[in-house]
């Protein structure tokens, strides 16, 4: 028997294998926090930790921070170890926001408390709180984006522009939220045809990116710069994350875009990635979506030290993010769009990205 499934067989007898109590100890000083990240390929996520490590250290609590490499097994294992090492609260950013069931059932029967952080976890009664921003209001900021550079408000005749759609992984739960926003934005002028996929690939089955993967995302756009648009031109990509639209931007540079004749389109992102703004700095990357994980950090952080001392976690939002067992808790905050004409006040003058590391 694995120390999972050990514990699964005495918590379905009504025992906990750390002696049968349901309730954690509470109180925080000395408590130690179980975090587990998905991976290390994306700058936001080491911040992530060692923002939320900093702020948990300041209060007084120890922690225990793994990255999972965006290999599910492993992050599935980490949290199981972190369980049976005794933590008293979980934070995780899910890899597949559908994997944790089984392992976090167990960390509701030792009364580990759970906080879904960035990913809502999925299928799982065990998540307590979700800290997270306004997701759907991501994609509305990309799509946003878009229009306003190709000149497309209502009642303008503009277009019709070429545009093509990019999603990300499809086991994270965000990434129909992303869409859904940006979807919502686009879908009149696609209707209308002020707006062409040439493609024809508009479900979201169609249009992720497995991992969120940069590679991935370059291939399928050189496959869809060779089907649809050897006599055309793209004018916008929609693409969700940073390390998608460094791939999409290598794609559209092999085939001669980024000239006179040939500008780049117009290309969005999120998560404000040095060499993404390096890449806007530069004319290539038109956007990206500014999401300051400090502050995401400090809610996850609030709402780990108010459950340890039996109070309520500040939420602002009760009715959004229904995890298919639970409406979960969760606190929300706001992205911002950022491109050449912002970034210094938003990334520099805020310190959340140096001016030296730009250049
Ligand atoms: C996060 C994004 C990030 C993406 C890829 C999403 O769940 O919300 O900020 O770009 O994962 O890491």
């Amino acid at each position: 028997l694995t120390a999972l499934a050990l514990s699964l067989t005495l918590a379905a007898c009504g025992q906990s294998s750390e002696g049968g109590s349901k309730d954690k100890k509470t109180g925080g000083k000395g408590s130690t926090i179980g975090i587990a990240m998905p991976t290390k390929s994306s700058e936001r996520w080491i911040a992530d930790g060692r923002n939320m490590a900093a702020e948990f250290k300041k209060l007084g609590y120890k922690t225990d921070l793994q990255y999972g490499e965006d290999d599910v097994d492993q992050q599935v294992s980490q949290v199981e170890n972190m369980i049976t090492k005794g933590v008293d609260v979980l934070v995780i950013a899910a890899i597949d926001g559908r994997a944790l069931s089984d392992v976090l059932h167990q960390a509701g029967e030792q009364g580990i408390r759970v906080i879904s952080y960035d990913r809502l976890i999925l299928g799982s009664p065990d998540v307590d709180y979700y800290a997270s921003f306004d997701n759907e209001k991501v994609g509305e900021l990309q799509a946003g984006y878009i229009l306003d550079k190709l000149g497309l408000k209502s009642g303008t005749e503009k277009g019709p522009f070429n545009i093509e759609l990019f999603a990300g992984s499809p086991d994270d739960n965000n990434t129909r939220y992303f869409f859904q926003g940006a979807w919502k934005a686009l879908k009149p002028y696609i209707d209308k045809k002020q707006l062409v996929v040439r493609s024809k690939q508009t479900k979201l089955d169609q249009i992720t990116t497995l991992r969120w993967d940069g590679g991935t995302a370059q291939k399928r756009m050189d496959d869809l710069l060779t089907s649809a648009y050897s006599s055309d031109r793209v004018d916008a990509v929609l693409s969700p994350y940073d390390g998608i639209s460094i791939g999409i931007i290598s794609a559209l540079k092999s085939d001669g875009y980024g000239t006179g004749s040939k500008p780049y389109p117009v290309v969005t992102g999120q998560d404000a990635e040095v060499a993404s703004v390096k890449s806007i700095i530069a004319g290539q990357q038109t956007q990206t979506v500014y999401k300051d994980t400090r502050a995401l950090a400090k809610q996850a952080v609030q709402m780990a030290d108010a459950v340890l001392n039996d109070k309520k976690p500040e939420v602002n939002d009760t009715t959004t993010y229904d995890n298919e067992k639970k409406i979960v808790p969760s606190f929300l905050l706001d992205p911002v769009s950022v491109d050449k004409t912002n970034y210094s006040a938003e990334l520099v003058d805020s310190g959340y990205i140096k001016e030296s590391d730009l250049r």
